[in-house]
Order: structure tokens, then sequence, then C-alpha cells
């Protein structure tokens, strides 16, 4: 005779047996797109983040961009009510690097939001056709979370002083991607380990905004800087001046001993159509609707030219 408890034990490993099966499944799909860094984070209350969080909100140290209700950013279910895990991805980008550009590296291929963006929904597609009722949301840096909390929560990398998640095989230059969703994946663990804490990125950041303890001052950060709108405060200008590029910083990365000796991307789109640097001159002549016509599909248009006009000005002036 089948005990009821029997049946009911055999039930919960069928469906482990299952989920776990789902997950390579997932795993070997993500290969597929040439996505090798894939590793779910869970979706429960993102505590020890809130800590980092709400001591960054005391110090000032935001840069606008983030989601403004703090409790989104710790809460999965104030996005997705029934949220079980977080699939996340990583993209990794490294192509080499223009001595003579202007723009930053992660902005050298079309724009990554996109390419990542729809990457995250061949794999939400795939996971609907598995999974029953299957729903999600998916984000590429318009998300409510830290994206590097996740990938580091995911197991996918682990945490430099300059605040950037690092993988063995691509170092830093990796964009995040993720996508919240109600199937409950096993989550993976996260590594046991930091960047060597060499601080070669300390000492050479423009900002001086590293601390030191795996966080940044965006407000002083030139990267954060070349985005901002507006007109920047004598400070401001001292520290976009201190290197050349006109869109986005690359200091804290290229100086790290970890992004020595990376690979370069397998991810075609992030080796095509490479752009590294902006002609000023020619944006001066471009109206508004030719710029977003000529460079729309760019990571750095969606400032506007102005923007990049002001920093090329900032820094080749004084
Ligand atoms: S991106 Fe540049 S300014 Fe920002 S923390 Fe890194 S080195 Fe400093
Ligand atoms: S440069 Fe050194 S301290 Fe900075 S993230 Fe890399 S290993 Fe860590």
């Amino acid at each position: 005779m089948i005990m009821m408890s029997d049946y009911n034990n055999w039930k919960i490993k069928k469906a482990e047996d299952w989920k776990s099966s789902l997950k390579k499944r997932l795993v070997e799909y993500c290969r597929s797109l040439d996505i090798e860094y894939v590793g779910i984070a869970p979706a429960e209350p993102y505590l020890d983040f809130e800590r980092i969080w709400l001591s960054q909100i005391r110090k000032g140290h935001m840069s606008g961009f983030e989601e403004k209700d703090a409790a989104k950013r710790v809460y999965p279910e104030l996005t997705l009510p029934d949220a079980r895990s977080v699939v996340v991805c990583l993209f990794p980008y490294y192509s080499g690097t223009a001595d003579q550009g202007n723009i930053t590296k992660s902005a050298y291929s079309l724009d990554y939001h996109i390419i990542a963006r729809e990457k995250l929904d061949m794999i939400a597609r795939f996971l609907e056709n598995c999974v029953d009722d299957f729903h999600y949301k998916a984000f590429v840096d318009n998300g409510p979370f830290s994206d590097r909390y996740l990938a580091y929560r995911a197991g996918l990398g682990f945490r430099g002083i300059n605040g950037h998640i690092i993988t063995e095989k691509y170092g830093s230059y990796v964009f995040i991607g993720y996508i919240l969703n109600n199937f409950p994946f096993e989550p993976d663990t996260p590594q046991n380990r930091t960047c060597h804490q060499c601080l070669e990125c300390v000492r050479r950041c423009p900002g001086q905004c590293i601390t030191g303890d795996f966080t940044i001052n965006p407000t002083r950060c030139k990267s954060y800087l070349t985005q901002k709108k507006g007109s920047l405060t004598r400070e401001e200008t001292d520290i976009v001046r201190k290197t050349r590029l006109v869109w986005g910083c690359d200091v804290c990365q290229d100086v790290c001993p970890h992004n020595r000796n990376v690979q370069p991307t397998p991810i075609r789109e992030f080796k095509t159509d490479l752009l590294y640097s902006v002609d000023v001159e020619e944006l001066r002549k471009l109206s508004n609707v030719e710029f977003r016509k000529r460079y729309g599909n760019r990571s750095f248009s969606w400032r506007g030219r102005d923007v990049l006009i002001r920093n090329h000005e900032t820094i080749h002036s004084g």
C-alpha cells in the first residue's frame, strides 16, 4: 500500500527534479545565445542591500538614476506580486581599447540596452514555452534593483572596491540584465571572495569618489557627470576635465588587474558596428532630429547632443 506521505514525497521529488532540469535547460538555452554567465538570485527581501542603500542615502551618495522608492529596491513583490526568482545574465562587451577614442568602451557598440533586452525577451519566451502561466518583468539598467547586487547574489561574479561586479573571464566589462519572474528556480550561491583590493582604482579615479567599502560616491564620478544635464559646477568641471572621454569613464576598470588579459566578447552584436568617437564638430551641425536619426541607436544618445557638446567644451576649454 502506498502511504499518502510517500506519495507526497514522490510528488515533491518529481517537482524538484523538474525544477532543476528546467534550470539546466535554461543554462543551455542561454549558451545558445552566447550568454555564458546566467544565474539565479532569490526574490526575497534584499535586507543586506537595504543596509548599504540606506547608508548611501544618508551620505547623499546617489546618482539620481536609481529607483526613487527605496522599498522597491528591496522588496521584489512590489514590482511583481508573485515574484519567486530572478534570472540574471551578464553580457560581456570588451572588444579592445581605441586609444584615440573619446567615449567609454561600453558605448562602442549599438545600444546595449536594446541588444541585451532582446536577448532577455528571447529567454523569457523560452521559459513561457516551458512553464504554464510564466510571467515576468525584464530590465536592463532601468529596473528597481541594483543590478550589480543581483549579479553578486546570482553567483556570477565577485565585488570590486570600484563597485563593479567582476568575472574571471571577462573582468568587469559586462552589462547586466535580469528577469524577475514567478518560477521558483533554485538560487545560486554568491562567490565567497572579493577583488585583490590593490586600491589602484582608488588612486587613479578622476573624481576621487571610490570610498574603499565597495561603494562609490556617484555625485563625483566622471561617468555620471558626463550624463548629468545642465551646467557643471567648478568642482564637477575639474573632474570631467581629467580625462579625454566626452561620454563615460573607464579608469577604474582599465587599471584593475582583474581586467588584464580578459577575453573579448563572444556576442556578435558587441563586436560589430563599432564607433569609438563622436565628432563634436559634426554634432554642432546636426539638429536634434538629425542627431536622433544618426545616433538614436547608440547608448549615449538618450541625453541628446547638447550634453556631449558641453562635455567636449568642458574638456577642451580652460
Ligand atoms: S567611472 Fe571613473 S570617476 Fe567613476 S568611479 Fe570609476 S574611475 Fe572614478
Ligand atoms: S583596481 Fe584593485 S582595488 Fe580596484 S577593483 Fe580592481 S582589484 Fe579591486
